[in-house]
């Protein structure tokens, strides 16, 4: 493609993109399609000769587009947000062009500034404890395999008796971490969670003397704010003095719920955060920068370095003992320009602007609830700290928990199935729930009034199902 057709190219590709953001919200929220449907569809073999972009853009609408699921659609209340937004996309256009490979200072001198400053920023953004340093990491799950990793190697030798610690309601990553570390199942601790599905610290204390007792070496612990299931808020104060006084690895997992802090009301979510030594939160889910961008804070630098550290005589360049290489703080020796996109939201939006969306997810999420406290056929399941709100279906009052579950599950199934909302579903405590999580950039009150609406004619539907025998 030459730079003229490449110019023309993409502007019709811009006015794509801004036709879709524009008509999204007209879509079904999910497609409707089996599995191997999309893949059907497509020639088995790559063509021999090139094509026009006017063929590709057709393929795009007509065989791609039906099997989209619409993250950024206004009604999409499914897992956490994902956003993006239209300074984020222009930027990643950018980075595209660019390519910079940003994996040394000199291969890419101002992505690497940047990226410190963007680090620098928003730390300041959710008011950070002093000595923490950010760098950039592709993903919440590989933050937590970098903190468990660096925790694992504080341990010269004798890895086979570290213990880890976290809640029953850890995210699936700190488990599959764990297990990538190289530890046994019998070295991870799932410490039970209160009634609110929080990490009791009690029990966090009394599992590391045991395992003292028992001649293991208590490594870690990782705490979550905002549990995946539920937004539950581990108590990190608590559990930071427990980790201090025993001299462990705190990983703070924040992925969702951490943005939440850009709003001073919000800050006390991150109490005890100095206790940390790593501390990571998604830009990806509630800040409107799109994926993949993870925000990985670590205390003690030079500990990362002793793992991820490496300097083959290829990479060597003169700066090196000047200046920030980010190949020593992670796994992946290529890295992208992600802090451009940073930069083009903090700027575009001003920390004022994501603070007015985030406090409008929070206070539409409390409205839910609400709504769901006052509904006699519904009960809220979990408290709902943030934008995220969990409920089941209630039967009679002597109604059987398990006729309870199978009914949620098919409500969620049949509001799903009309492709006007879309929500999921999780357990707690062992028993179906739904989550109605509100974050999306462009979701209105009216869509979220809609979707109550939506799943109240459902369920009554249902119910009058189940009473003439359906
Ligand atoms: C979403 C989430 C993750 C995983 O995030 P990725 O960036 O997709 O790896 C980890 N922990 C929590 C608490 C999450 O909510």
């Amino acid at each position: 493609m030459d730079n003229p057709t490449f110019r023309q190219a993409g502007h019709r590709v811009v006015d794509w993109m801004a036709d879709y953001l524009e008509t999204v919200s007209a879509r079904p929220v999910t497609p409707s399609v089996h599995p191997g449907e999309i893949a059907r569809q497509l020639p088995s073999k790559p063509p021999e000769d090139g094509e026009s972009l006017d063929a590709i853009l057709h393929d795009l609408d007509t065989i791609l587009m039906p099997g989209m699921a619409h993250w950024g659609h206004p009604r999409w209340f499914a897992y956490f947000p994902a956003n993006t937004s239209p300074p984020s996309i222009l930027a990643e256009m950018v980075t595209a062009t660019l390519g910079a490979q940003c994996m040394s200072w000199a291969t890419a001198p101002a992505a690497t500034e940047l990226e410190q400053v963007m680090m620098s920023w928003l730390g300041e953004a959710l008011g950070l404890p002093a000595g923490l340093t950010g760098c950039i990491q592709d993903t919440a799950s590989s933050a937590t395999l970098v903190a468990i990793l660096t925790a694992r190697d504080r341990h010269a030798d004798d890895h086979h008796r570290l213990t880890v610690y976290t809640s029953v309601e850890a995210h699936s990553s700190v488990q599959k971490s764990y297990h990538l570390a190289g530890f046994a199942p019998g070295q991870l601790r799932l410490i039970p969670t209160d009634d609110h599905f929080a990490m009791d610290p009690g029990a966090l204390q009394q599992a590391i003397r045991h395992d003292r007792g028992a001649d293991f070496i208590p490594a870690a612990v990782v705490a979550t704010v905002g549990t995946t299931s539920s937004t539950a808020i581990d108590p990190v104060r608590s559990i930071g003095e427990i980790t201090a006084r025993e001299d462990l690895w705190l990983h703070v997992d924040a992925a969702y719920g951490g943005s939440a802090a850009v709003v001073p009301e919000y800050r006390h979510l991150l109490d005890g955060l100095e206790y940390a030594d790593s501390f990571v939160f998604n830009p990806h889910k509630w800040l409107l920068v799109n994926f993949d961008c993870s925000a990985y804070y670590v205390r003690d630098v030079a500990a990362l370095h002793r793992t991820f550290g490496s300097s083959p005589a290829y990479l060597a360049t003169q700066a090196d003992t000047k200046v920030v290489n980010y190949r020593d703080w992670g796994i992946p020796l290529g890295r992208r320009f992600r802090a451009l996109k940073i930069w083009f939201v903090l700027r575009t939006y001003g920390l004022s602007g994501l603070r007015e969306m985030i406090r409008r997810h929070v206070a539409l999420a409390q409205e839910f609830a609400g709504w769901v406290d006052d509904d006699p056929h519904f009960l809220r399941v979990a408290p709902t700290p943030l934008g995220l709100v969990c409920f089941r279906a209630i039967l009679a009052r002597d109604a059987d928990p398990s006729a309870e579950d199978r009914f949620t599950r098919r409500l969620l199934a049949s509001v799903n199935r009309t492709g006007r909302v879309h929500l999921t579903s999780t357990e707690l405590a062992g028993r179906a729930v739904m989550r109605m999580a509100i974050g999306g950039r462009t979701t209105t009150r009216a869509d979220v009034v809609a979707a109550w609406d939506l799943i109240r004619e459902r369920a009554a539907q249902d119910r009058r199902a189940i009473a003439s025998g359906g």
